[in-house]
């Protein structure tokens, strides 16, 4: 018995229980596939790798990837049309990126002028 929207239909103004449990049988057993989860993990993954590198080109590699995986090709149009952040600033003494408004480096507490 397959699972479709016709089949469906035809089963349940038929009314018949027998005939309606085969067919929720037959749904569940789609679902249950493993190559349906395979697919659909694997276009997550392309999904948030996308994301991920349009996320490197717009300075907001976390933003992009959720994007990405949260809403897979509309998340990458969101993530395009979205402005570019500007890159973090860094330490002059250490090179580590620095927070707005950090007055000393986190990392070697190099004073950092405004
Ligand atoms: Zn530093």
């Amino acid at each position: 018995m397959a699972c479709d929207i016709a089949t469906l239909m035809q089963v349940l103004q038929s009314g018949d229980p027998d005939e309606q449990m085969q067919t929720l049988d037959a749904c569940s057993a789609v679902l249950i596939d493993p190559t349906l989860w395979y697919w659909l993990i694997g276009f997550t993954i392309v999904c948030a790798l996308v994301g991920a590198l349009i996320g490197k080109y717009k300075n907001a590699v976390v933003r992009d990837t959720l994007l990405g995986v949260a809403l897979g090709p509309l998340g990458w149009l969101i993530s395009l049309l979205l402005p570019k952040s500007a890159p973090k600033p860094s330490c002059r003494a250490c090179g580590k990126s620095l927070e707005a408004g950090d007055r000393y480096c986190r990392h070697c507490g190099a004073a950092l002028s405004p």
